[in-house]
Order: structure tokens, then sequence, then C-alpha cells
């Protein structure tokens, strides 16, 4: 490989066999010749398939080929830094065959032994360990040992000048890999993976299968993380913890390391058929992290934070028209980056909670011990879990989950309580007001009059007759069931209960679905939401500052002063407690704060001349404050530059975004297109930018006028299905027709879910804009 004019020459050397001409993929490569048994042999290239005329064939195939390492973030890339380069892959889903021509169809597991030619002064990590290394010139020839069988997307290479930090785990060591001067930041994101480890050796019942774990931090990266198996890759952001870290980010690494590593048993060790089951890989995992987190560090309650990153997100996507079901037929790989979405993370999470809650945890393990000992260096289906799981419970777990993963859409469950009897009916969710008749397969945790008991409930209406007249009542405890509930004229039934965080978290996320479909009125919802001003819990509270977030970029006027005194009161109440989650939810309050009170932002706005000694949890909002009361771009600009940090550079461009003056966003918004500012960060300031409300009409007009450059930037990766599903409802609020026009003709095929998806929920966005005007 030639690391500094970005090209290699490859050879790969398959043993298979075939009844008729073999076909590889390969993209972008230039093949040189192809030999079959020693002989030369004809072959046929197309962009993405590569056709050798072998006839029906039985042995080794030897294809010498070259390509180049090019500046996108998929495939073989260079990811620079400082004045410097690593070359890194990442190949999921079907980007293997960018660096070797391969089947690259997650069923066609082989063993792969993988040599790399690079300059001596450089070094090589990939899935294996080093087994040898042979100088050749300036050269040195290493050679990794043979992997298990695995999947294409999982391999890796990654070439550089990586700083290292070993420790040894049992048999296992676990590297942390960074470029140079940045492993001292690994401490917290090894201790956490060395745990999770001996978590999942327990919880599988099967010892991690390869005999090192390198976590890799990856100067620019697409995703959050790839769980390629043994050499895990990460953004350096969500790997990286220093003294400058707040506590919001600190639970973010752990989560995406351990989701990473959850993932090396159930995904690596045992993976889908075909990525039409890629949600159940991902849903795992995440499911999976939690589950991990819970055992770590109980004090952070993790499973509140799942409700609100992973159920809500869920919640929030599948209530359109354009949804889709948890498991879609998938063709193109277009197709396949774009159901990496909260359907098939967060949903899919969600039904596994419930599904959990409905056979129980001991049972629910043994099952998956079982999936995994099964199917082990193998694939596997949905289809496969749902058997283990209902043979290990005798319960309908099949009969569930296809009525969950089969159907889009979720169900409201309106309740009536009258006397002696409750009522109980389901219909399809939409976020516009209309509905549909639909009916899913529910387990239904109830609890009346203080007793909790749960029922099945299959059909469209259920009535239940209690003994003694229904006083308290309170429906989907801890809120296990993906449902929302609607009680009609027993509301106060339900504050008679005694309502765990997440009971409260439910009502108050339920009632802003409602609010948003025009079920509820915005002062039957401010009246509730006066309830939780005068207690402070993390969850309800958390979700309630998002809220009014949300509201302030819509409806800046009507919400501002609710806004201003919710948020003033709730940072009054945390303000003696110490702890993790106090310091998480610190940071939300007070970073809304900023955007909404003057006053506020000009006091807090002092501090940024020590900023390097504001604590981390308060670091975001100084900047706010700094940007929103004294306009400085200039100083904050100096700041970015002269930071090394990249959660430093991330709060100082989350600032830029927040100006009153807008031109100083639209400058904020280009400068994010030098290379100046990661490549994976252009996305991110543009989204917070979008939540700006003095900034609105300027961000939409720098949109306009550079979509070319993002659609270039993430082109393969996905990246901008998720970024127009979340800007379009808003930036497009008052201007739907002109939005509806501009996107017409914008030919994006990895982002057109996202953006029909945007463009539908617009629509209720703009309707509550016009209610509140
Ligand atoms: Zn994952």
């Amino acid at each position: 490989m030639d690391f500094e004019k970005l090209r290699f020459n490859g050879k790969v050397r398959i043993r298979l066999q075939s009844e008729q001409d073999v076909v590889l993929n390969s993209v972008g490569l230039d093949i040189r010749g192809i030999v079959m048994d020693e002989k030369p042999v004809g072959f046929k290239q197309t962009a993405e398939e590569l056709t050798v005329q072998t006839g029906a064939f039985d042995g080794i195939l030897e294809i010498n080929y070259a390509g180049t390492i090019t500046d996108s973030l998929v495939g073989i890339y260079r990811a620079p830094y400082d004045h410097s380069q690593i070359v890194t892959t990442h190949f999921e889903a079907a980007q293997a065959r960018r660096m070797l021509p391969c089947i690259d169809h997650p069923d066609a597991k082989a063993e792969f032994r993988i040599a790399v030619k690079i300059d001596k002064k450089l070094t090589a990590i990939s899935n294996m360990p080093v087994e040898s290394v042979v100088p050749e010139g300036e050269k040195k020839l290493i050679t990794f040992q043979k992997t298990p069988r695995m999947s294409t997307y999982l391999l890796y290479l990654g070439i550089g000048r990586f700083e290292e930090q070993t420790t040894k785990h049992g048999t296992l060591d676990v590297i942390m890999a960074t470029t140079p001067g940045k492993v001292k930041s690994c401490e917290f994101s090894q201790d956490e993976a060395t745990r999770a480890i001996d978590f999942f050796n327990a919880y599988y019942a099967i010892p991690y299968a390869l005999p090192k774990i390198h976590l890799i931090a990856v100067p620019e990266f697409a995703m959050g993380a790839m769980e390629n198996w043994g050499a895990i890759t990460f953004r350096e952001s969500a790997l990286l913890i220093d003294a400058n870290s707040s506590a919001r980010v600190k639970k973010r690494v752990a989560e995406i390391v351990d989701h990473e590593l959850a993932h090396q048993w159930f995904g690596n060790l045992v993976t889908m058929k075909w990525w039409d089951d890629i949600w159940l890989s991902e849903s795992f995992a995440t499911f999976m992290a939690s589950k991990v987190i819970d055992s770590l560090h109980p004090d952070w309650k993790i499973w509140e934070d799942f409700m609100r990153n992973e159920t809500a997100g869920a919640l929030e996507r599948d209530c359109l028209k354009r949804t889709h079901p948890i498991q879609v037929p998938v063709r193109s790989p277009d197709e396949i980056e774009q159901i990496f979405d909260e359907i098939s993370y967060g949903k899919g999470a969600s039904i596994l909670r419930m599904i959990e809650g409905y056979i129980g945890k001991d049972t629910f393990q043994r099952g998956v011990r079982q999936y995994l000992s099964n199917y082990a260096y193998s694939n596997a289906t949905g289809n496969d879990l749902w058997n283990m799981l209902e043979t290990t419970s005798n319960k309908k777990v099949q009969t569930i989950m296809s009525g969950w993963i089969r159907q889009p859409g979720y169900p409201m469950l309106t309740v009536e309580a009258n006397g002696r009897e409750l009522t109980l009916r389901q219909e399809r969710f939409f976020i516009s007001n209309s509905s549909e008749k639909g009916a899913w397969p529910m387990p239904i945790t109830l609890e009346i009059n203080g007793e909790s008991q749960s029922i099945f409930m299959d059909s469209t209406e259920e009535t239940i007759q209690t003994q003694a007249p229904i006083s308290s009542l309170r429906v989907n405890l801890d809120r296990t069931g993906f449902y929302l509930v609607r009680y009609v004229g027993c509301e106060d039934l339900l504050w008679k209960s005694k309502l765990s965080p997440i009971d409260q978290w439910g009502i108050v996320f339920d009632a802003f679905a409602f609010l948003l479909s025009g079920r509820m009125q915005f002062p039957d919802y401010l009246t509730l939401l006066k309830r939780f001003t005068s207690r402070s819990e993390y969850l309800p509270t958390h979700e309630i500052s998002d809220q009014l977030s949300f509201l302030n970029t819509i409806a800046q006027e009507r919400i501002c002063d609710f806004s201003k005194t919710f948020h003033r009161s709730q940072l009054e109440l945390i303000h003696e407690k110490t702890d993790e989650n106090t310091k998480v939810l610190r940071e939300a309050l007070a970073n809304r704060l900023t955007l909404v009170d003057d006053l506020y932002s000009k006091e807090l706005a002092a501090n940024f001349e020590k900023y390097d000694t504001v604590p981390p949890d308060m670091k975001q909002a100084v900047a706010l404050a700094y940007a929103r009361s004294i306009e400085d771009y200039d100083r904050l600009l100096t700041a970015y530059r002269n930071s090394d940090s990249d959660q430093d550079k991330i709060r100082l461009l989350t600032a830029m975004t927040a100006f009153k003056r807008a031109a100083l966003v639209y400058q904020t918004l280009d400068f994010t297109l030098t290379k100046e500012v990661k490549r994976q960060d252009t996305r991110l300031v543009l989204t917070t930018a979008v939540g700006n409300p003095d900034a609105r009409d300027i961000t939409w007009k720098w949109l306009r006028e550079n979509i070319d450059k993002l659609k270039e930037r993430y082109a393969g990766t996905g990246t901008l299905s998720g970024t127009f599903l979340t800007i379009i409802p808003i930036l497009g609020i008052s201007r739907i027709g002109e939005v509806n026009e501009f996107f017409a003709h914008q030919k994006i095929p990895d982002a057109e879910v996202g953006i029909s998806a945007g463009l539908e929920k617009l629509l209720a966005y703009d309707r509550l804009a016009r209610t509140l005007a």
C-alpha cells in the first residue's frame, strides 16, 4: 500500500466451489488479472459486479487488482488529523467490495487471512492479532492470524501511527488505539469495555471468541461507532473521555462502547442471514447496552434514558404514514443505509423490552443463550430467535413478534373507566389527527385500585369487570408496552395512582403527541405541565424541557414565559444535588434557559472569560450564553481554533449556531464546509442551527445554496436521510410549498425516505405552529 499516494495493489485468493461462473462484488477496483488453479481466466466487470468465467468450479481463484483510498467515509478511506492521516475501513453494509472483490453478503461467511505491506514506520490493525512481521527493504509485510468464520462487512483494516494501550484481562487483550497523544483519554472506556466483556461472557454463557479486542478512535467517521469483529471503530467523541467531558458524554460513551461489545456476540458470532433482519442485531445491541449499564452503573437509572432516547425516538418516527415495519424487504445498498433508523434501533429495542417483560428476564436470557450457541459462526433469522424464546417460555412469542415486526405503526389505547367497568380500545395512532383501525397482539399491564394485573389483548376492544368500583388506575406500567395511553374522562383516577418516573414520563410524552395531533388543546397541555413545575425528577423534567425547547423553535412568543419559569424553577430545585444524572439534567436545563432568558444569558456569559475553568457540565451553556448575549463570532472562532478537544470544538460550534444575528449563523454554516471542521460534524451544526428560531430563514437559504456540497460530503453513508427527517419539519414551517418544490427536484437516493417522512411531519408541525401563532 502506498500511504502517501493513497493507492494500493491487492491480491485476493479465494477457495470456493461454484456450479456456474463465479460472480463477485467489486466496486471501484481495477481488476488486472485472474488466475484459476494457476491458469489465467477471462472475466467481465460491471459497476458493482465481477463475473469470472470459471464455469463449474472447485478450487482457488486468485485475483490481482488495484484500488484507491478515497476521501469518502465508506469503504477504505483516509481520515485526516492535524497534518497527518490514518487509512481506515468502514464496510457496513455493502462496502467491503470497495477494498476487495468478494461475496459481500452477510451469510457468505468465510475465514480470512489478511496481510498488508506498508512503510516500516507505520503500524496496522485488523480483526485478529499480528502473526508475523517480515521486513522488506523500506517496507514490512504484516500478516494477521486467520479469523474465524465471519461476514465481510465486519472486516477491518487500519493503517497509521497509532498509539496503543493494552490491558490484559485473563487471556484477552483489551487494546485502546488512537492517533498520537490521545490514548490517555481512553481510561474510562477501557474500564467500561473490560467490565462489559465480563458481563457479556456471563450473560451469554459463551466467552468472547477472539484473542484480542481493539477499540479504535478514528478522527473522521460518519457513524458513531462500528462493531467490526475484534477491531471496533469509534468517532473520537464517542470513545475519549477526559476531565473536560460532561456527565452526559460519559453516559453516551459507555452506551456506545457497550452496544458495540454486545454485537461481538449478537451480530458477529451469530449474524443475520440478510439485511432485512438488521433491525434485530441493532435493537438487540441497543437493548443489551442498557442492560449492562444498569448492572455496572445502577445510579444512572439507564432505563429512564432508554425511554427518552430509544422508545421516544421510535414513537415519534413511527406515527407517520411514511414509516416502515421493523422488518422490511431490502434490495439495494441505498435501501439498507436508510433503515439504520429509529425503527431498527429504538422500536426494535422497545419491542424486545416488551417481550422480556412478558416472558420474564431469566427465560429471555435462556432463550438468547440457546440461540447463540445453536447458530455460532453461522447465520440466523429473527424467526429462529422467536422460536427459541417461545420454546423456553411456552408463551405466544411468535404471534406477538410477527404482529409487531411486520405491521408498521403502533396503537393508541383509549381507556374509559365507569364504576366497575373498564373499557380498552386500540387503534393505530398517527401524528395527523386521522386514525386507522388496527389491532396489535399486546401484553397489557395495568393497576386497578393498587392491584396490578396483566392481560393479553389482540382484539380492537376489550372490557374488564372489577370487584370494587375503580378508584385508581394506571395502564402500561413503567411503559413496557410500545403504545400510547389516552385516558378519556378518567384522568383523575390516574393521578390517584402511585406513578413511577417512567410512568410520569409516559403521561407527558403522550400529552405532547396528542397536542401535536390535535387531540389535546394547548391550555390543557399547559395545565398538565404545571403539575410538574414544583418538583424535579430526572426523566419527566428532561422530557418537559425537550418539549419546551421544541415549542420554542416553532412558537417562541407563546411559550417563552412558561419556559423561563419552568427552567428557572427546575434549576433552583436541583441546585444542591451533585449526582451524575443531576449533572446531565442541569446541563440540559441551563442550555435551554440561555435560549429563552436574556438576563440569565447575560449573567452566565461573563464566565466565558475563564472558560477553561468552567465545570464540564456548564461549558455548553456558558458558550451558548456568550453567543446569545455578546454575539462575538470571532472570539468563539478563536476559541474553536485554539481547542484541541473534540468535545470543546463541538460545544463551540453548537454555540456558534445560537447567535441572534442570523447572518452570523450563516457564517458558521459556511465555516463547517472548510477543512477546519470535520466532515462528520457539518450535519450536527446544521441540525442545531435549525433549532435557533432567529436563524430559521437563513438556515433554509444556506441549505438551498449548499445542498450539493452536503450530498457530496455524505454520499453513501445514509446520514442525510436522518438529517432531513430532523430538519425539514422545522425549516419548512410556513413555507410548505416552497420546501416541497425544492426537494421534488433533488435526487438523493440514499435520503429519499428521510425527505418524504420529513415532509409529512412538517404538516403536523406547521399546523401546530399556526394554532399557536
Ligand atoms: Zn449497532
